[in-house]
């Protein structure tokens, strides 16, 4: 079965993303725990968590198809010592706060090298800075997520998420999301021999490692390293590629969110790729 949901917005308390995600009629959705532009925000009240567990529960929402998103602003692959402590502190909150509302995943992108360090010491770091948040919380999977590249942004490449995982301690708790706008960005051709993209995905990094799917059209082309996303079926993946995906099997029994940016199409997106499966 697929699990399918918008991003949704957190405004007002993050007892309202689960509203907002019934709304729409989604099954899955992703969500911001805390301002996404902000480093630090005030801790979730008892009665906000409370209130998220309730309107999750009401909706149908388990916790292992809700795919909430770190914020914008933490780089775990940050060359500066200050800076990084940051992120890392950022990062943990996030976890933190996953784990008050009783999620299972965090999603994140893995961060970027500034053009100061190489992509191996960038890496090496993202990987430290995981093991440090892991160590210090519990029943949180960190998810990260692919890149299309765009500036001095790792992770493009699969070889560097298999990098990451391989330094991750605790594998249980580190798994990847694909995003297939980025995927696509990249230079992988879901489009043109959709099943050798996803095979070289289940080679490098491995099916087992894949958490959730943020499912968008791509407004840029094959290898373009930009990361624009397009409503489902309008940009340059094209309906037929989601037609194939939501017949696949392999993306069965986890979150597939859209981040698509016209959100009064969401509803009808949703229906549309249920009529696919
Ligand atoms: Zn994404
Ligand atoms: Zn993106």
């Amino acid at each position: 079965m697929k699990y399918i949901g918008p991003h949704v917005s957190a405004g007002g308390g993050v007892e309202n993303a689960p509203l907002n995600a019934t709304a729409v009629g989604a099954n899955a959705f992703a969500l911001f725990t805390k301002n996404q532009r902000q480093w630090v925000a005030a801790p979730l009240t008892a009665k906000s968590i409370a209130l998220f567990k309730e309107n999750c529960s009401k909706g149908g929402f388990m916790p292992e198809f809700i795919l909430p998103h770190d914020s914008y602003l933490i780089n775990l692959g940050n060359p500066d010592e200050d800076a990084i402590q940051k992120s890392r502190a950022a990062f943990l909150d996030e976890m933190q706060r996953c784990e008050q509302l009783g999620l299972k995943l965090l999603n994140f992108h893995p961060g970027s090298h500034l053009n100061k360090i190489s992509v191996e010491e960038c890496l090496d770091r993202i990987a430290a800075n995981i093991n440090l948040a892991l160590a210090r919380t519990t029943g949180v999977t960190a998810v990260i997520e692919n890149t299309a590249g765009q500036g001095s942004n790792v992770g493009n490449r699969l070889e560097e998420i298999r990098y990451i995982i391989d330094r991750v301690e605790d594998k249980s708790r580190v798994g990847f999301c694909i995003d297939t706008c980025h995927f696509y960005s990249a230079g992988y051709d879901i489009v043109g021999d959709y099943e050798g993209a996803f095979g070289e995905l289940d080679r490098v990094v491995g099916l087992e490692y894949l958490k959730g799917i943020h499912l968008n059209d791509t407004k840029k082309p094959l290898g373009s390293r930009v990361d624009r996303h397009d409503n489902v079926g309008i940009g340059l993946l094209g309906i037929d590629f989601f037609k194939r995906f939501m017949k696949d099997s392999r993306f069965d029994n986890m979150p597939i969110i859209l981040e698509t940016p016209d959100e009064s199409r969401w509803a009808e997106e949703i229906a549309l790729l249920r009529s696919f499966e």
